[in-house]
């Protein structure tokens, strides 16, 4: 399945894409080969000693995804983005989302957003914040890891920082949903999966009925509680970062088929979550050029159309 999901996406060409979760930087420690879409995550006891931080299965698989190179990563990622004509919002400091847009101006669209909420530095983090979109060009606020810290998106501890983002009328990237490896409660014991309940967005929403908001990760598994969160807030749509390649593949497609059925086809935004390994992006455009259930319409809607216009990108 995953050898002819490359094949057939280096045969046929997809058009232009949008990747609207990137990550600039170049994350050198604990870069593994990896096999996307393992099937199973694996219990643990802690009576067995140190408990790895991951729980995905060990698979063999093809292929297999290697990281790059010490310094290769930047020109390996751009390599990747010209060869399959992939746009990127990059997120992160803005001093290392601009040594990206430097290397690829037309190809990298910049994001930034607070560090956390619970330092004392909100005054300084707001006033970064603003010059970065007012003055330096930035055009989304991501990624926001508000679940990481055990936080719902509506804690009115911030609340400032998506009030600038209604004013200056600039989008929202928010991680809701995934918790990635299975072993939160090994590695990240601030971690809530509760925080990444899609309808922890509705207050937050109330109080700002122009903010427009991207679920990073599109709340999986919480297709329920996403899909009544997409029917009463047309300003808010979903990335499948992340998930695409870091679930089980069935279970990948049924969640993508479930959000497109239930009626939001034009929601749903392609994206990579990239951080490691460059083959990822030909890999996951192929997991949706390959998607049986979707028309050729919904996958250029999914790797395309929706992301431009939720970026307000002119043709
Ligand atoms: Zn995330």
């Amino acid at each position: 399945m995953i050898g002819s999901a490359m094949a057939q996406n280096a045969a046929g060409d997809p058009g232009p894409v949008i990747d609207v979760h990137m990550h600039a930087g170049e994350f050198a420690s604990g870069g593994m080969p990896m096999c996307p879409n393992a099937d199973r995550f694996l219990a643990s006891d802690p009576a067995d000693g140190p408990e790895a931080p991951f729980g995905w299965s060990k698979e063999d698989c093809t292929p297999r995804l290697y990281p790059a190179a010490k310094g290769q990563y930047m020109p390996e990622v751009l390599a990747e983005m010209k060869r399959l004509n992939v746009t990127g919002v990059f997120f992160g400091d803005p001093a290392e989302v601009k040594k990206w847009q430097a290397a690829a101006p037309e190809r990298v669209i910049p994001g930034t957003a607070f560090k956390s909420v619970t330092t004392p530095d909100q005054a300084d983090q707001l006033k970064r914040l603003e010059v970065s979109f007012t003055k330096d060009g930035f055009k989304v606020m991501g990624e926001i890891g508000l679940q990481y810290e055990g936080i719902s998106p509506s804690d009115m501890r911030a609340e400032p920082y998506f009030a600038l983002a209604e004013k200056l009328d600039i989008p929202v990237a928010i991680h809701m949903g995934t918790g990635g490896s299975g072993r939160s409660n090994v590695s990240r014991s601030t971690f809530r999966g509760s925080m990444g309940n899609p309808l922890l967005l509705e207050d937050l929403l109330a109080r700002h009925p122009k903010l427009r908001v991207q679920v990073m990760h599109a709340g999986y598994p919480m297709a329920e509680n996403m899909l009544t969160l997409l029917q009463a807030n047309s300003h808010v749509y979903v990335d499948i970062a992340g998930l695409i390649w870091s679930y089980p593949r069935k279970e990948v497609n049924r969640y993508i088929q479930r959000l497109v059925e239930g009626g939001f086809g034009d929601r749903v935004m392609y994206g990579t979550d990239q951080l490691l390994w460059p083959g990822l992006m030909a890999y996951s455009i192929g997991i949706i050029q390959n998607a049986d259930y979707l028309t050729p319409e919904q996958k250029r809607d999914i790797l395309y159309n929706n992301a431009a216009r939720f970026l307000r990108i002119k043709k």
